[in-house]
């Protein structure tokens, strides 16, 4: 034990690193807050801190990749380490555990969601202080913790796991079924960000549609009031909450059931952002039976244009995977023709690749990388077009704008989203200097700009 911990006025100091994904993110967070709750300290550097955590992420190669790498950092420069995350429950090739087979010194492995697992390992290897002064959350969130996004957005994980068992996935597998959080905890957690200054709340999950299924969507209570474990009623309440604070919530994750056709008119009040963040993988019947996608391929389309009559500022984000085994040209055109008929605003791609321990890798029909590689840069093609075409109506429009960064109070401009662009996945908009020379910009609040340009993905504008 170092130094730094026998001192009595010194907090135990944990370096942290988070990886991952936003569902790893507020994992992240739960940990942190448990550590700042019972008086430890983080340390911005490996050298300067008395243990590392290292939260991982396990979905794609590249990402494992990277968590490893990060471990044998952390092991390097401070030596003291505990492994927690998605990797953490992943397998080597021998069948024992992939991170303890790579890097046998780590002090603990932990999977995903295992806050309490965490701690204990942290106690066990950094004794928490006994400081009653410094035994409280330091922050100003309440029973939201700590945060580690910008302080004017934040996820909340309103469910853990996934009952669906999607070929290419081995979320299930590291995760488990689908958990659902109390609707009250969400509730009060929803409230306690605003009440911190969160303009943005972006509801996370693996399946957002599925929330509450698994509690048979049981009857709970907030602020003494009945509220259903269900996505229509968390949707209600939350833009009830979101509303006095002026706040946008955003949901993530969202699969085409019928019973998202009932949050959709409540999209159109403008309560929750019109904005649908909707992982369709594909569109061809086939190939999403292949994929064992929850969603029926045949009415996908047919339901999204319903979605776009009922309200039709609809945002629709969307993630796809080109080449997967046994595509043929004809189901991959069916893809290009979805993304031009279901206008698409914003389109992420993969070329299929091998996941590790994920059932896909069995199927028959593995395509050559050149092909898969060729196919995701016909579909970004495609895809670009339609958004681009979609963004440039938008000029000339007045939107609202929350703003992320302004230099010199907005005098210089800045740069900010509208209810179209998720932060670190979509297009940003680029503000000029306001017109007025009274106007300030702030960080984390809104302003109206009037749209004058398209840049790639992005919005130029004019703050009024
Ligand atoms: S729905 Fe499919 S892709 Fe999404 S987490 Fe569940 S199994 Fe994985």
């Amino acid at each position: 034990m170092s130094d730094a911990i026998s001192t009595p006025t010194q907090a135990p100091r944990v370096g942290f690193v988070s990886l991952g994904c936003p569902k790893a993110l507020t994992d992240s967070e739960l940990i942190l807050t448990q550590l700042s709750a019972q008086g430890y300290q983080t340390s911005k550097t490996f050298q300067g801190a008395d243990l590392v955590i290292v939260n991982t992420c396990g979905f794609i190669d590249a990402a494992v990749k990277e968590s490893l790498d990060t471990i044998g950092e952390a092991l390097a420069e401070n030596g003291r380490v505990i492994v927690t995350g998605c990797l953490g429950a992943k397998a080597g090739e021998d069948g024992g555990n992939l991170v303890r087979q790579m890097h046998p010194k780590v002090l603990a492995v932990t999977g995903p969601h295992a806050t309490q697992e965490v701690m204990d390992a942290v106690h066990a290897n950094l004794p928490k202080p006994h400081n009653p002064l410094i035994d409280l959350v330091p922050n100003s969130f309440g029973v939201a913790g700590i945060k580690l996004t910008p302080r004017h957005y934040a996820y909340l994980k309103i469910s853990e796991g996934c009952n669906h068992r999607c070929t290419f996935c081995i979320i299930p597998s590291m995760r488990g079924d689908l958990v659902s959080r109390p609707v009250g905890d969400v509730l009060s957690e929803a409230k306690a960000l605003f009440e911190g200054g969160v303009k943005e709340l972006l509801v996370v999950s693996q399946d957002t549609s599925a929330y509450g299924v698994d509690l048979k969507y049981r009857t709970g209570f907030w602020e003494g009031r009945p509220v259903k474990t269900r996505l229509l009623e968390l949707v209600e309440h939350l833009g009830e909450i979101a509303e006095p604070y002026g706040a946008w919530v955003r949901l993530h994750y969202v699969y085409p059931y019928p019973s998202v056709d009932d949050v959709i008119p409540f999209m159109a009040t403008g309560r929750v952002l019109p904005y649908l963040d909707v992982p369709f993988q594909h569109s061809h019947p086939d190939v999403l039976r292949r994929m064992k996608r929850p969603a029926s391929g045949e009415r996908n389309l047919d339901r999204l244009l319903q979605w776009r009559a009922a309200c039709p500022e609809i945002v629709v984000r969307s993630t796809f995977i080109a080449g997967f085994p046994g595509e043929t040209e004809a189901e991959f055109s069916h893809l290009l023709d979805f993304v031009r008929e279901a206008q698409i605003d914003r389109a992420g791609c993969f070329a299929y690749s091998d996941v590790n321990g994920a059932a896909a890798n069995l199927l028959p029909g593995m395509l050559p990388l050149e092909l898969r590689e060729e196919r995701r840069a016909r579909f970004m093609k495609v895809a670009e077009e339609v958004s681009i075409t979609k963004l440039q109506r938008r000029i000339g429009a007045v939107m609202q704008v929350l703003v992320d960064s302004a230099v010199s109070m907005g005098k210089k401009g800045g740069v900010g989203r509208t209810y179209a662009d998720a932060p670190e996945i979509d297009g940003v908009v680029r503000l000029l200097p306001p017109e007025k020379i009274s106007k300030v910009l702030k960080v984390g609040e809104f302003t109206k700009a009037r749209i004058v340009g398209v840049q790639g993905h992005d919005l130029t504008a004019v703050p009024i």
